[in-house]
């Protein structure tokens, strides 16, 4: 069951730094990789850690893990997938275990 979370987390890592850095995902792209029961779920992690990730000023961007830039969005998106690919599975490992939880524990609304 834990590495069911994992290899969720591992798939969501390049998406997630698409979304932080302008590139769209499509729902197709993430039905594909995920399935259509987690679809919603990723969607919402992506946006959420995709905050955490960069730092735009107008048009410029950022990397806010460790502050380095200005980059362009490719160059953000090598810079992050390169260099953080760690600290950003921690962070969707975090957001979807919180998910998860909170699916659990509340039931139908
Ligand atoms: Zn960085």
């Amino acid at each position: 069951m834990g590495s069911g979370i994992d290899v969720t987390v591992e798939k969501l890592i390049v998406p997630t730094v698409k979304v932080a850095c302008g590139f769209k995902v499509d729902e197709e792209e993430l039905v594909r990789l995920v399935g259509f029961a987690m679809a919603p779920t990723s969607r919402d992690i992506m946006e959420k850690v995709s905050f955490w990730l960069i730092d735009s000023q107008g048009n410029v961007l950022k990397c806010r893990i460790c502050d380095r830039g200005p980059f362009t969005k490719k160059g953000l998106f090598l810079h992050l997938t390169r260099i953080h690919q760690d600290d950003i599975r921690a962070l969707i490992g975090d957001e979807l275990r919180r998910a998860l939880r909170k699916v659990t524990h509340a039931g139908p609304q």
